[in-house]
């Protein structure tokens, strides 16, 4: 008679909903192949799992806890290498899976550009949704590197999928004349620049809306989130992240999707930037699962 237990330390944040059961599904997608500085998001979601071990399922803040949460973490979507556009089908199609289930997605990337493709999908879905962007890069290039399929064109390639008036950014602290020109002169973008002390105002305005949010790591400042590859000082605090958590939680707004991307583990040997993606990504899960 076999006594052991088994674990599998594999799985985010204990994560043990099958998939039939959940409502929030937690994925990896594991492709770097545009960034433009150091590579190393594609390892992320994998040091996030094995790094959760170290979090506790409750979240004190939120007064929510993983163990009545209906989240499972499903793996990574298998990718293709060398071609983005490849990759970008093969994201849409997994994200468009999850909500034909009538399940939410929830990516781990990866690099920015993977938003775009879960976007897509969600906007196939909920045509009218609305876009909460934090990072330190307005992402608006039309193009990069001869690419228009970039993490530096990313939320441009969105607002051309949804047009004026859908996109709020926020902490934005670096950028072309021209990226900010467009979001705030010719106002195609709502930006707030350097801060997100606006994040509730436009909250408030979106209520009863279909919101989705993508929060790339490097919103954060780099003294916490050093493991990313294109770090730029000036960032938010860890305390101005959790403010934002709870103006989200009390929103009046339905939560469609997210994505955490750009952590880049092997960039901060300490580790504490992957701690510190494990309990975004551990807060986010719970708003998710306690708003649907
Ligand atoms: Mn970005
Ligand atoms: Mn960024």
């Amino acid at each position: 008679m076999r006594k052991t237990n088994f674990t599998n330390p594999a799985q985010m944040l204990q994560m043990t909903t099958s998939y039939e059961e959940a409502k929030i599904v937690v994925f990896g997608a594991p492709f770097d192949g545009t960034t433009s500085n150091k590579a190393g998001t594609k390892f992320a979601a994998n040091a996030m799992r094995l790094e959760s071990v170290g979090l506790e399922t409750y979240s004190p803040l939120l007064d929510l806890d993983l163990d009545n949460a209906r989240i499972c973490d499903a793996g990574d979507v298998e990718l293709s290498y060398g071609s983005a556009e490849l990759v970008m089908n093969e994201l849409e199609s997994a994200v468009t899976a999850i909500l034909n289930d009538e399940k939410i997605p929830f990516m781990i990337g990866g690099e920015h550009l993977v938003s775009y493709p879960a976007v897509k999908a969600v906007h196939q879905t909920f045509p009218d949704v609305h876009i909460i962007h934090l990072d330190a890069h307005t992402d608006l290039r039309e193009e990069f590197g001869g690419s228009k399929l970039s993490h530096a064109t990313v939320l441009k390639r969105i607002f051309d999928l949804l047009g004026k008036d859908r996109i709020f950014q926020f902490g934005i602290r670096s950028g072309t004349r021209e990226e900010f020109d467009f979001a705030r002169i010719h106002g195609n973008t709502y930006l707030e620049p350097l801060r997100i002390s606006t994040v509730g105002q436009i909250l408030n305005q979106l209520a009863g809306k279909k919101v989705y949010v993508t929060i790339d790591l490097d919103v954060l400042d780099p003294s916490i989130m050093s493991g990313t590859g294109t770090p730029e000082a000036g960032g938010i605090t860890y305390r101005e992240l959790e403010e934002f958590f709870l103006l989200l939680r009390d929103a009046d707004i339905q939560l469609v999707g997210a994505d955490i991307v750009e952590l880049s583990p092997s960039h901060d040997p300490s580790g504490v930037s992957t701690a510190t993606a494990c309990k975004v990504l551990r807060e986010m899960a719970l708003i998710l699962d306690n708003k649907n």
